[in-house]
C-alpha cells in the first residue's frame, strides 16, 4: 500500500520513531518497564493511564488496528450521545503523555503476531474489544436486509470497515430488532430520529443521507423474555420513550408478572425502574396522528426463522415463536410452539458482540473471553489447576465479555493494573535471559523489517483536525472520514 498522493513514505515511519525514541525512551534507564497495550478503546486506555500514574518507570505504547484511538468512543456510542464521548479529550491526554505513543493502522494478528509482541515487550495486555457478533444459527440469516446491530452502529459511526454497507431504508416502513439492550433502543432511536436533530450530531454523512430518503415508520424491538428481564437500563429507556411524535406499543397482556418476576425485580433496582417505565409508556393515552412513528415492544417472542419477501432473496418477514419463561433457575425462554410472523423488510440483529480469538492466545469459545484470573490470562483454567501466562494480561470485553457501560473499563483497568503491580513486585516480569526487553525499539524495528506504516497519534491529530473543520462548516461536532484511504491521507504527517 502506498499514498505517494498524500506523502505517505516509508521514510516518515522513521522519522516518528526516532522523535519516538528521543522522546523519553532512553531516559528510564534500566529499570524501564515495556508494556504494550492492543486496542485504544476505553479498557486501553484507562489500562494506560492506571500503568503510567502506577509505575513511573512503565512506557506504555498503544496499537491499533485502525488508524484512529477510542474504539467504542468513536465507533459504538450513538451520534446523539455526545456526552459520552468527552472521555476522549482525557484518553488524548494520556496518548501525549512522554511516556505513552500510540501506533494505529497495526492489526494484531495479521500485521505482527501476539509471540512478536511478546518477545518485545515485558508485558502485554489485550484490550481489543468484540469486534464480532452473536448468531442466531436459524434458518434464512443470510437474506438480505438483515444486519447485526454491530455493523449498522459502525455504519451510522462511519467505521472503515462499513462505511459501503448501505441497508435498504427506501423499501419497507418496518424494522424489526431483535434484543432488548441498550444497542437495540441506540439503533431504534437513530431509525426513529427526526433527521433534522440527527443532522446535528457527528453521525456519518452517508447514513444522514440515507435515513433522510428512509420510509421506515414502524420499527419492533422483540425481546424473547418479558419486561421485567430487559437488558436496557431505565436512562436510556427514558430517552426514547420520551421521543416527540413517537406512538409507543405494548401489549398490556405482556406486562403481567408472575410472583417469581416480582421476586426478581426485588432485587434490581435498574430492572424495576424499567419495568415500571414499560408499564406506565402502555397505559399512556395515545392519539397519534397519521405521520407519526411507531416503536413496538413485542415481549415473549423467539426468532424461528426469517422468512424471505417475493423477491426471494430480502429479508420479508420475522417468523417469531411465543415463549414463557423458565420459573426458576436462569429463568430461560422457552417455546410453546405457537408462532406468528412480523412483516418487514429491514432486520437488525442486537443480541450482543463477541470477541474473537487470534493465534497464540487462550481463548474460552463457549463465553467468548479469554480465561483469566483478574485480568492474568490463564494457558489452563481448570479448577485448581490454573496456570498462568506470565507478562500476558486482558481488560475491557475480551475480559469480561460484552457487557457494561464505558466508565466500566476504568474498574476492569484497575483490577488488571494492580495483578500487574503484584507481578511486578514479585518479579515475575523480569526476562528469564536477564536481559531488558527492547519494548517500543523493538517494535519499531519490527515494523521497518516488515516495511509497515503506523499512524501516530499526530497523525490522529490531523485527521481530527480535518473532521472538525468539514463539521463546522456542516453545523456539526465533526465530519468523519469513512474510508481506510481517506484516512490514512489525512494522518500525513
Ligand atoms: P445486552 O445488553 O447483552 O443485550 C442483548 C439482548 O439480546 C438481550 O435482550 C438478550 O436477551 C438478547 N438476546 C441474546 N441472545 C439472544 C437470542 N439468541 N435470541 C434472542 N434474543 C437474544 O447487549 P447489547 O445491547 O449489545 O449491549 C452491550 C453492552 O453495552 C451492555 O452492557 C449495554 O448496557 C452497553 N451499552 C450501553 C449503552 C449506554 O449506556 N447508553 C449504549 C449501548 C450499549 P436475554 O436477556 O433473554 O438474553
Amino acid at each position: 500500500m502506498s499514498f505517494e498522493g498524500g506523502g505517505w513514505k516509508m521514510g516518515r515511519l522513521f522519522l516518528h520513531g526516532a522523535r519516538l525514541l528521543s522522546r523519553g525512551f532512553c531516559s528510564l534507564g534500566s529499570n524501564r518497564i515495556s508494556v504494550c497495550i492492543v486496542g485504544s478503546g476505553p479498557a486501553g486506555f484507562y489500562t494506560a493511564e492506571k500503568m503510567l500514574k502506577a509505575h513511573q518507570t512503565v512506557e506504555v505504547d498503544i496499537i491499533d488496528r485502525l488508524p484512529t484511538p477510542f474504539g467504542l468512543v468513536r465507533y459504538g456510542v450513538a451520534p446523539d450521545h455526545p456526552e459520552t464521548k468527552i472521555v476522549a479529550n482525557q484518553f488524548s491526554r494520556v496518548a501525549k503523555s512522554e511516556r505513552c505513543s500510540f501506533f494505529g493502522n497495526i492489526a494484531l494478528g495479521s500485521v505482527i503476531s501476539l509471540s512478536e509482541l511478546r518477545e518485545n515487550y515485558d508485558i502485554v495486555v489485550l484490550s481489543y474489544g468484540a469486534e464480532s457478533d452473536r448468531s442466531l444459527g436459524i434458518p434464512g440469516e443470510d437474506l438480505n436486509g438483515i444486519y447485526s446491530a454491530r455493523e449498522f452502529v459502525w455504519w451510522y459511526n462511519g467505521h472503515p470497515d462499513c462505511f459501503n454497507m448501505a441497508p435498504d431504508l427506501k423499501s419497507t416502513d418496518t424494522a424489526v430488532i431483535l434484543g432488548l439492550g441498550n444497542v437495540a433502543l441506540d439503533v431504534a432511536r437513530i431509525l426513529l430520529r427526526p433527521v433534522s436533530e440527527l443532522a446535528k450530531t457527528d453521525i456519518s454523512d452517508h447514513a444522514l443521507a440515507s435515513l433522510q430518503d428512509s420510509t421506515i415508520r414502524k420499527v419492533y424491538l422483540v425481546a424473547r423474555r418479558g419486561p421485567a428481564q430487559a437488558a436496557c437500563t431505565a436512562k436510556e429507556l427514558r430517552e426514547i420513550l420520551g421521543m416527540k411524535n413517537l406512538h409507543i406499543k405494548i401489549q398490556q397482556v405482556d406486562l403481567d408478572i408472575s410472583p417469581s418476576d416480582e421476586e426478581e425485580l426485588k432485587k434490581q433496582r435498574i430492572q424495576k425502574r424499567v419495568y415500571e417505565l414499560l408499564s406506565k409508556a402502555a397505559s399512556s393515552p395515545h392519539c397519534p396522528p397519521a405521520e407519526q412513528r411507531e416503536l413496538h415492544f413485542v415481549f415473549f417472542r423467539k426468532p424461528d426463522r426469517f422468512l424471505p419477501s417475493e423477491n426471494g432473496c430480502t429479508v420479508g418477514a420475522v417468523h417469531l415463536e411465543k415463549t414463557f419463561l423458565e420459573e426458576t433457575g436462569k429463568r430461560l425462554a422457552v417455546g410453546r410452539g405457537e408462532f406468528e410472523d412480523i412483516t418487514c423488510g429491514l432486520v437488525l440483529k442486537s443480541i450482543g458482540y463477541k470477541s474473537l480469538p487470534i493465534d497464540g492466545l487462550p481463548f474460552d469459545n463457549h463465553k467468548g473471553v479469554v480465561p483469566n484470573l483478574k485480568g492474568r490470562v490463564l494457558s489452563s483454567y481448570q479448577r485448581g489447576h490454573e496456570a498462568v501466562e506470565h507478562g500476558l494480561y486482558v481488560a475491557g470485553w475480551l475480559k469480561r465479555g460484552p457487557i457494561g457501560i464505558v466508565a466500566t473499563n476504568l474498574y476492569c483497568a484497575e483490577e488488571t493494573v494492580a495483578s500487574i503491580s503484584e507481578d511486578v513486585e514479585k518479579g515475575l516480569l523480569t526476562a528469564a535471559s536477564g536481559t531488558p526487553k527492547p519494548g517500543r525499539q523493538g517494535l519499531l524495528q519490527l515494523l521497518e523489517n516488515k516495511n509497515i506504516k503506523f499512524v501516530p497519534f499526530s497523525g490522529w491529530e490531523k485527521i481530527d483536525a480535518k473532521e472538525k473543520m468539514v463539521g463546522q462548516q456542516r453545523n456539526k461536532p465533526r465530519e468523519k472520514v469513512t474510508t481506510w484511504e481517506d484516512l490514512l491521507k489525512a494522518s500525513n504527517v
